[in-house]
């Protein structure tokens, strides 16, 4: 859409329907529709000038006060009718393949069904229409609310404090990493320890984490069971060292066997290990991180807690923390005085309060995502512990259900179960002609939104697919049941073209991708409009 206006970008090929396709129109119908998919133009492609969905009174005459320099053109506002742009956003919306659509096998990302539940208490008006700048005393419950979360997260944690406000993932390992940082700085080593170690098949917000608070990073490389080289890990640690980095389960679906001796090993060099808890949906209610050593760990609330994420929609990476981090953690704090609930938000107002900390300052305006703190708590005291127990177990059997029902036909990256992901490279695409690009197109001609691809980067060729606890067993079925289709297709050597003809339904074929990338067009020209035209000058 952002492409350009040159609506034949992507569509060559494909004729058809019977209707004689016109000469912008290789969908091979008069409109460019395909079936009820409407081609959809820019809305600035439909506005006319001077339509308005609605009657206005005409301005009352006001004296310059701007010294001349009024505009004198128009605004360059689309002009439509009220049903012209309700059925715009509506099309446009049915582009968006959703998870509440079908199967949304994104590895990596955890993408979850939301339970309506959340959503219905997040919009209580008592919840939904709070100001964060109103008087402590008027928003006791709220404070209450985000306190049980983070007595929910401890607990499942089972470590000692957590620090709230982060925004998401990425910002959680900031806030971890600050706490660090601080916590050596108070030691007087922060000058020394300059390295941090992360594992080749990390997430890119951990290396890049921890350049940005200037740390230098080291990669420690995967051995062939996909999990950390312990050897390696050992032989890079050092009075050099910070922290640790590390996923677990990892980036490859694998669970850290060796964590604990890699807790020790890092604790034993005065350094600090930073669990990434981006997959805590795969061992919630069955395994603490605090009793694998962990000083600190985020937890992304919109990937294990089901809160929305992506397209831009607030995420929440609360930090659980260690005794000794503790003190760091940012403003502000919540703290309960009696039978009220404070709010301290700097120094002097701690002090007052009498708790003991030096936080290392204040990461985010206000207190955090009120409304992912919401839907995370209705979905942890729906699911309740046993609940969450199971979401971890479930989203695992999925996962292997997977793994087994592909496994004999697509390439496991690594032997032996896995845990919520199950990880393919392309080494049985060697020899086809497909890559794994072309095959994760070719799933969207059959109604399925691609895996994560070429992630991990330790893997050739990756895909990798969490298929969560929230799908249902005939869902899985029919997913392998076309994943096997294509692999047989793929497999007869003769379908390459095919395979690189792909996506052949969807609205749009292959789009020039790197040059989306290098130079993406995110303003609209009217390269064609009647240069008399004032709205769609005004718009240049
Ligand atoms: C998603 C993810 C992150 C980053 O979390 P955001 O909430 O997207 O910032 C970090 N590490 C891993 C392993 C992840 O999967």
């Amino acid at each position: 859409m952002v492409q350009s206006l040159d609506r034949s970008q992507g569509r060559e090929g494909g004729s058809a329907g019977g209707v004689a396709a016109g000469p912008t129109d290789t969908h091979g119908t008069f409109t460019g529709n395909r079936a009820l998919q409407i081609e959809e133009p820019l809305i600035f492609e439909m506005g006319q000038p001077g339509r308005c969905g609605v009657d206005l009174p005409e301005p009352p005459k006001v004296k310059d006060r701007f010294n001349g320099l009024r505009r004198s053109g128009e605004v360059g506002l689309p002009g439509l009718s009220e049903p012209q742009v309700v059925q715009h956003y509506t099309r446009l919306s049915q582009k968006n393949y959703a998870i509440d659509m079908g199967v949304y096998p994104l590895g990596s990302c955890t993408m979850k069904h939301n339970p309506r539940i959340n959503e219905k208490v997040a919009r209580l008006p008592g919840i939904g229409d709070l100001h964060p700048l109103q008087p402590v005393s008027t928003v006791q419950g709220a404070l209450e609310l985000i306190d049980r979360l983070a007595h929910w997260l401890k607990t499942l944690t089972g470590m000692p404090a957590v620090a709230m406000s982060p925004a998401a993932g990425a910002h959680g390992e900031m806030c971890g990493m600050m706490a660090i940082a601080a916590a050596l700085e108070a030691k007087g080593e922060r000058a020394q320890r300059r390295i941090v170690l992360a594992p080749e098949s990390a997430h890119g917000t951990n290396p890049a984490t921890a350049a940005a608070l200037g740390f230098t990073v080291k990669p420690i490389p995967a051995n062939d069971r996909g999990r950390v080289d312990l050897a390696a890990l050992k032989a890079a640690l050092g009075p050099d060292v910070a922290a640790i980095m590390l996923t677990n389960p990892n980036t490859c679906g694998l669970f850290e066997s060796e964590i604990v001796e890699i807790s020790k090993a890092v604790h034993a060099v005065g350094a600090y290990f930073y669990c990434d808890g981006a997959n805590f949906n795969a061992i919630v209610g069955r395994v603490r991180p605090g009793d694998l050593g962990v000083d600190c760990m985020h937890i992304n609330l919109h990937k294990t807690f089901s809160t929305p994420h992506g397209g831009g929609g607030p995420g929440a990476g609360p930090v659980v923390l260690s005794a000794a981090l503790a003190p760091y953690a940012p403003y502000p704090w919540i703290v309960k005085q009696g039978d009220k609930w404070t709010v301290a938000e700097d120094g002097g107002a701690l002090k007052s309060l009498g708790v003991e900390g030096t936080p290392l300052g204040r990461l985010k305006a206000f207190h955090g995502q009120m409304g992912m703190f919401t839907r995370a708590l209705a979905y942890i005291m729906s699911h309740g512990a046993d609940g969450l127990k199971q979401v971890a177990e479930d989203a695992v059997l999925s996962a292997n259900y997977v793994m087994a029902a592909l496994g004999d036909t697509m390439s496991p990256a690594f032997e032996g179960p896995c845990m919520h992901e199950a990880l393919f490279d392309d080494r049985f695409l060697k020899g086809t002609g497909v890559s794994t690009l072309d095959f994760a197109k070719a799933m969207i001609d059959e109604g399925y939104h691609p895996m994560t691809m070429y992630f991990p980067l330790v893997v050739h060729g990756a895909m990798l697919i969490e298929p969560t606890e929230s799908v249902a067993k005939e869902d899985l079925d029919q997913f392998i049941g076309a994943l096997r289709s294509l692999t047989a297709r793929a497999k007869t050597g003769t379908a390459a073209e095919a395979f690189k003809a792909a996506p052949l339904y969807s609205p749009r074929r292959r789009l020039d991708e790197t040059l989306a990338a290098r130079k993406p067009i995110l303003r609209w020209k009217p390269s064609n409009n009647p240069p008399d035209d004032p709205m769609k000058q005004a718009a240049e």
